[in-house]
């Protein structure tokens, strides 16, 4: 690879993976668009809905760059509490006009109820990016913003109720780690979701992908960013990445349980799910 991984120690891999999105922080989200041609927002929301959170779910969001769970979660949130709230008012018809507004604007004022976000990501530029877009979209309530390493997590034992990495995964040096710490903070009960690029096992589709991969998107790269390395590298870390029963079976290593997976577009990327009891 133009990395040449197979000789650089994991410390240098790590720096060379972070230079990598401190140099495309800035055009992260309009590549991500491009290279997808917007597909990745089907599957970001794909992947809110499989994990369903209900008010008073709190959520780390490891490897969450420029924010995309930690938003859509919270719109899924703010609805589930809207139709909360809806079904309430409906169950007290014989309450007063004053006292259903009350209590409308009472849970108005948390809209959130007592939901939270935590982004967690290894690079200042993607998170600033991240922070940048969130002040101008109107995100701030129950959103919280924590440089930190996957391997490493700055938090306590037992805290989050889920656990996200959404096109994260495959970046870490020690994915082993990664997911010994995803276990570590998740409560017991807590829930592991990875949502990443995969293998495609049909030849035909394979081979057209190899070559949308290897041909266009280091193109699209250097017209979009001015950066072919980047995105060369995106696409060499997407082939290197275990393909789906390998990461279930390192996710059951790692001690969770319920293991499970579900191939998005072929398998183009895959969704993989397991619980901590
Ligand atoms: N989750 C976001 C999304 O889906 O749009 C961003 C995905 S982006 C492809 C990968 C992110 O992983 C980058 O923001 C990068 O900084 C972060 N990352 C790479 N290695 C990491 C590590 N060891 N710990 C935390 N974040 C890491």
């Amino acid at each position: 690879t133009h990395f040449g991984f197979q000789t650089v120690t994991e410390e240098e891999r790590r720096e060379k993976i972070n230079q990598v999105f401190e140099s495309v922080a800035k055009k992260y989200d309009v590549m991500n668009d491009s290279m997808t041609l917007g597909i990745h927002r089907v599957w970001k929301d794909i992947l809110v809905h499989k994990m369903n959170p209900s008010p008073g779910t709190l959520l780390l969001d490891v490897a969450g760059g420029t924010g995309d769970i930690a938003f859509r979660f919270i719109n899924y949130v703010r609805s589930a509490r809207e139709r909360q709230l809806q079904r309430k008012l409906r169950s007290h018809q014989n309450l007063s006009w004053q006292e259903i507004s009350e209590s409308y604007q009472e849970e108005q004022c948390k809209p959130l109820g007592d939901s939270q976000v935590v982004v967690c990501d290894i690079n200042k530029e993607m998170l600033k990016v991240g922070k940048q877009k969130a002040q101008y979209l109107g995100y701030s309530e129950g959103l919280s913003w924590v440089l930190g390493n996957a391997e490493e997590l700055p938090f306590n034992d037992d805290k989050f109720d889920v656990y996200t990495i959404a096109f994260g995964i495959r970046n870490v040096t020690r994915i082993d780690l990664a997911l010994q710490e995803a276990y570590r903070v998740l409560k017991p009960g807590g829930r592991f979701l990875c949502l990443e690029f995969s293998h495609v096992s049909n030849p035909v589709i394979s081979r057209l992908y190899d070559l949308y991969s290897f041909q266009v998107i280091p193109v699209l790269g250097e017209v979009i960013a001015g950066d072919w390395k980047s995105y060369q590298y995106l696409v060499e870390s997407i082939r290197r990445f275990p393909p789906q029963e390998e990461l279930k079976a390192m996710i059951e290593e790692a001690g969770f349980f319920k293991v499970d997976y579900q191939n998005l577009n072929l398998g183009i990327v895959a969704i993989h799910s397991g619980f901590k009891l």
